[in-house]
């Protein structure tokens, strides 16, 4: 199967085919930088970088952009508030952004436009549009004429006499849907010289002015929240779509901006959508204080991407405890294995398929670890079978749940040959695991390094010394001491399994 992707404008899962043979180019409407990320902004950064991830192993070279909205109503009253200028708030909340998509491992933007650097490209396309009829000035604005654009609504699926007002004060419009691409200076605000007179650009025009510069009129794929969807996207394909049509002569009609329009659905805590507005949002660097930064992208993974996704403790505990199923998975194989070099060469010289499945004396080291809900794992033959299964769960539509089912099958055949008599397999299971949780951006080796890097060599001493005085306290048959101190471990987060092979230990 190749890649196939739900379109919002077409309402239907297409194949997915790129303007330019083996390029991609995509389009992330970014945050605005009015205060700190919350987790909900996570949540599509994390979608379409599973996208982008997802595009790269399949071989496509992606140019990604994705803006950042540094002037809007909320930073300057922000602004206001805490007593600095626009430019400050907005250098400081893009920087705790940016912050943010690094720690849970989101690759960065190959371009990241600021709307206030693209205020001529916003110019040149409010002219075009003035000149074509499908814009006007009023009252020191510049208004998109929303009934010229026969298409209008045809995005998020409204009939154009059945929608709303925009949001947007009436002062010149002639019709209440028009939206601005220019807003005329108010006392007190930023504002740049026009050709309109002195103002700021409106949200939307922005991204149709960075998208067109970077990736053309028409480019493949063009991504954002659900909440995006009206107005935002539907003024921003508007724009783009009838700038491109008045600046080509040759009667071909109106080129669609995006090919693909892709949203992700939104967090929600206790079934509503989390926003600042109702009190229920949850600021990154708090959740980084209370989960590890691999758990949270695992667990904003988790779902698909266009469903909703709750978030509570109780999720995130069974995130924790999901991935953490894997990170051992993968601690006990490199123990046993060596190194990831020694188990890719090992590996290399398996034969392709697996020994035959419940193979006596193969499941005594089940490990104790259930899935959790919705992470069952599926029945997979071989390591081959495993990645051809995650593939194909990805190539329809990002179709994580499957995918992971892949994962944790993968890792269930790998937990059942996790002895040095099986290493040849272990080493295949090893290696699929490893290639999947790359994509997935959760390697615990090279993704995710301060996981197992220095302090790990300095807990695996520290562990040593504390299975030997378990060992000791068994030997004299002090099994009260020994279990005394299992306990004391967990209640420190680590878990110590007593397996056939001696103890293993892993983190809570
Ligand atoms: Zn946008």
């Amino acid at each position: 199967m190749s890649l196939h992707l739900y379109d919002t404008r077409t309402r239907r899962v297409r194949l997915f085919e790129p303007l330019r043979p083996g390029h991609v180019g995509v389009y992330v409407c970014g945050p605005t930088v009015q205060s700190a990320p919350h987790v909900g902004h996570l949540r599509s950064a994390v979608a379409f970088d599973l996208l982008r991830r997802w595009l790269l192993a399949s071989g496509y070279a992606v140019t990604y952009v994705q803006n950042v909205t540094d002037i809007d109503d909320k930073i300057i009253v922000n602004a206001e508030r805490e007593g600095v200028s626009v430019w400050e708030l907005a250098t400081r909340e893009t920087r705790s952004f940016d912050d943010a998509y690094r720690a849970v491992g989101i690759l960065p933007p190959t371009i990241q436009p600021r709307a206030t650097g693209h205020i001529p490209e916003m110019f040149a396309l409010i002219a075009d549009l003035i000149a074509a009829g499908y814009a006007y000035e009023g009252s020191g604005s510049v208004w998109f004429r929303v009934g010229r654009f026969g298409d209008y609504g045809a995005l998020s699926n409204q009939r154009p006499d059945a929608m709303q007002a925009s949001a947007e004060a009436e002062a010149g419009k002639e019709d209440p849907r028009d939206f601005a691409l220019w807003k005329a200076v108010k006392p007190g605000e930023p504002a740049w010289d026009s050709p309109w007179g002195s103002g700021r650009p409106g949200w939307h025009l922005e991204c149709s002015a960075m998208a067109g510069k970077y990736l053309g009129d028409v480019f493949d794929i063009h991504g954002g929240g659900l909440d995006l969807v009206f107005p935002h996207h539907e003024n921003e394909r508007a724009q783009t779509v009838c700038a491109s049509a008045a600046r080509s002569h040759d009667g071909a009609g109106e080129p669609e901006m995006a090919r693909y329009w892709m949203h992700a659905g939104l967090l929600t805590t206790g079934g509503t959508k989390m926003s600042k507005s109702l009190g229920n949002s949850f600021f990154v660097t708090d959740a980084l204080s209370q989960v590890r930064p691999q758990v949270l992208r695992y667990h904003l993974l988790s779902a698909h991407y266009r469903s909703s996704l709750e978030y509570s403790p109780d999720a995130l505990t069974e995130s924790a405890a999901a991935y953490g199923r894997v990170e051992t998975f993968v601690r006990n194989a490199l123990d046993i294995l060596g190194s990831p070099e020694e188990a890719a060469s090992l590996a290399a010289e398996a034969p392709p398929a697996a020994a035959p499945r419940s193979a006596k004396g193969r499941g005594k080291n089940r490990p104790a670890g259930r899935p959790a809900a919705g992470a069952a794992p599926a029945v997979v033959a071989s390591p081959a079978a495993a990645w051809a299964a995650f593939s194909a769960a990805l190539d329809d539509d990002l179709g994580v749940s499957r995918a992971l089912a892949a994962l944790f099958g993968a890792v269930a055949e790998g937990n059942l040959v996790l002895s040095k008599t099986h290493r040849g397999e272990l080493a295949g299971w090893l290696v699929v695991v490893r290639r999947m949780l790359t994509v997935l951006g959760l390697d615990p080796v090279t993704q995710w390094p301060a996981a197992g890097g220095q302090v790990r060599a300095a807990l695996d001493g520290v562990m040593e010394i504390v299975r030997d005085l378990r060992s000791s306290a068994r030997a004299r048959l002090d099994y009260t001491e020994a279990d005394s101190i299992r306990d004391r471990l967990r209640d420190a987060g680590v878990i110590v399994d007593d397996t056939g092979e001696g103890q293993r230990w892993h983190l809570a």
